[in-house]
C-alpha cells in the first residue's frame, strides 16, 4: 500500500496555518494529499475593511480562495459542504460515516486533524472528534497513524509535549503563500505583524516555523 496523507479540517485556511510545512515535505516526496476540508468558512467574521464581501458572497470568495490553496501547496481538495458553525451540532457518528467514506477509498497512511478537546473552536473540535472516530472504523491492523493537532494555549500544560515536531522553517515561503491565497483571512493575520516586523518572512518563521502534533493512541 503506498503512502497517501489526508488532511481534515472544518476551515478553509486551517490547512494553512497549521500545516501547509509539512504537507510541503510529503509533497517534496512525491506523497500524495488529499484535503477533507469541512466548510466554507462562511460564517467568517472578516469581510474586510473596506467591506469586500457580503454574507452572500464570501462563500464564494472563501471557495476560490481554498482552490488556490490547495493549487499552491499541490493536493487534491474535497468539499465536504458542512456549514461554518455547525459542525457541534451534526452527530458524530454520522460526520465520522461520511469522512469513512472517503477514507476508505483512499486509504491513507497518515491522518492529520485537530486534537478534540484541545483544538479551540467548537467546530475544529467536533471535526477532529469525528475525523478519530472515522479512523477508528477501520479494523485495528488497517488503522493509518492519526497526527491530532493541539492549537490551546493550554496543551503542553495538560497533554505534555508533543511528539512530532516539524520544523518547517525552510519551508516558509511556500506557507506564507499559501496562507496569503486565503487573502480574506490572511490580510487582517498577517497585518498585525507585518506592523511589528520588518522581515514578514523572519517573523513569520518564528511565529509558524514549527508545526506539531500528537501520535494518536488507540486503545
Ligand atoms: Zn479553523
Amino acid at each position: 500500500m503506498g503512502e497517501h496523507v489526508v488532511v481534515i479540517y472544518p476551515h478553509p485556511d486551517d490547512e494553512a496555518f497549521g500545516a501547509a510545512g509539512t504537507i510541503t515535505t510529503f509533497r517534496e516526496k512525491g506523497i500524495p494529499v488529499t484535503y477533507l476540508c469541512g466548510t466554507l468558512g462562511e460564517m467568517g467574521r472578516n469581510m474586510g475593511n473596506p467591506t469586500f464581501a457580503t454574507r452572500e458572497t464570501l462563500p464564494e470568495i472563501r471557495k476560490a480562495e481554498l482552490i488556490k490553496a490547495c493549487e499552491v501547496l499541490d493536493i487534491h481538495l474535497e468539499m465536504l459542504g458542512y456549514r461554518d458553525k455547525t459542525i457541534e451540532f451534526e452527530s458524530t457518528e454520522d460526520v465520522a460515516a461520511h469522512l469513512f467514506q472517503f477514507l476508505n477509498e483512499i486509504k491513507p497512511s497518515l491522518v492529520i486533524t485537530h486534537y478534540p478537546g484541545h483544538a479551540v473552536h467548537p467546530d475544529h473540535n467536533a471535526f477532529g472528534a469525528a475525523a478519530i472516530r472515522a479512523v477508528e472504523m477501520f479494523p485495528a491492523a488497517e488503522r493509518p497513524t492519526v497526527w491530532a493537532q493541539a492549537i490551546s494555549n493550554t496543551h503542553v500544560e495538560e497533554l505534555g509535549g508533543p511528539d512530532i515536531e516539524n520544523d518547517v522553517s525552510d519551508r516558509i515561503s511556500k506557507k506564507l503563500e499559501t496562507i496569503m491565497a486565503h487573502k480574506s483571512q490572511a490580510d487582517g493575520m498577517l497585518k498585525s505583524v507585518k506592523e511589528e516586523a520588518d522581515d514578514i518572512e523572519l517573523a513569520t518563521k518564528q511565529w509558524l516555523g514549527v508545526e506539531s502534533f500528537y501520535t494518536w493512541e488507540f486503545n
